[in-house]
């Protein structure tokens, strides 16, 4: 099952403190490895949140499969300070399980782009929680003629270019942003994330069984800290993910349209498990 939004396909699974794991087979990763999703085994780059065991739960799983169907170790591109750890306890699992259990685990500076395909390219930004923690923005690339050439006869372009000068412009436009475990705080003041196409927020407590105090203390969202920042979110659409199992799906769907003001929530998706349990999944 996969759903559709703005252009942006995904799939897989996501309960707050049990298990994340993001599938993104458009762009051909997926973000976090919380528990396996079958198609994540083709994913030869997966993008780490954070080191917590409902998001990496699975890294071993994932390692081990693709070496038994042949395809080669993927590269796992995770926060600083996690590498070692993850290494280690790789290290473990070779022990008990005998054999290479191949990946390359690389740190991944927040703020440092990585181009994805020619038209893509993906940057962390850091994000605040309980350990070292980022979340992905996506923005797609294309070129066009840079503003001083605009008008400008195309001799003129041709000559400036056989000196060697840039002519073209980059233009990158957010187009999906997945942030991790983080409070609000990690997304308040970063427009370029709040105002992706899509954007995922995880928001892990929905009503006053948690208080939005506690849940900034423990570096989670609150929808009461959506509702009440609701101005900034410019994104086209807003899927809330990472919720905890003490609402279901359809009582996270009733609080969210409850909490939110009437625009925002009418842009808004709740995720809930694996992606049946979505709005606009069928
Ligand atoms: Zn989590
Ligand atoms: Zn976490």
């Amino acid at each position: 099952m996969t759903i559709e939004g703005q252009g942006i396909r995904w799939s897989g699974y996501s309960v707050g403190g049990f298990a994340t794991c993001i599938d993104l087979p458009g762009y051909k990763v997926c973000v976090d490895v919380g528990r396996l999703v079958e198609s994540t085994i083709a994913r030869e780059t997966v993008l780490v949140t954070h080191g917590h065991a409902d998001h990496v739960g699975a890294f071993s799983q994932h390692v081990a499969q693709r070496g038994l169907r042949g395809t080669g170790p993927a590269t796992y591109l995770v926060p600083p300070g996690l590498g070692d750890d993850l290494e280690a306890m790789m290290a473990v699992w070779r022990g008990m399980d005998g054999g290479e259990l191949r990946c390359n685990i690389v740190e991944w500076t927040p703020g440092t782009p990585r181009l994805l395909r020619s038209d893509l390219v993906v940057t962390p930004f850091e994000t605040v929680h309980r350990v070292p923690s980022q979340g992905y923005l996506f923005q797609s690339v294309r070129k066009r003629l840079s503003t001083r050439f605009r008008g400008a006869p195309r001799e003129e372009v041709i000559a400036a270019k056989t000196r060697g000068e840039e002519v073209e412009e980059e233009i990158r436009e957010a187009r999906l942003a997945i942030t991790g475990d983080t409070s609000i705080d990690g997304v308040l003041g970063r427009p370029d994330v709040l105002g992706a196409d899509v954007l995922m927020l995880e928001c892990t407590f929905l009503d006053d069984r948690v208080s939005s105090a506690q849940a900034r203390e423990m570096g989670h969202v609150h929808l009461e800290d959506v509702a009440e920042h609701a101005a900034a979110f410019g994104c086209e659409e807003l899927v809330l993910y990472h919720v905890s199992p003490r609402h279901s799906f359809h009582a996270a769907r009733r609080l969210v349209r409850e909490a939110l003001p009437a625009d925002l929530a009418a842009r808004t998706r709740v995720w809930v498990g694996d992606a049946s349990t979505m709005d606009g999944s069928d």
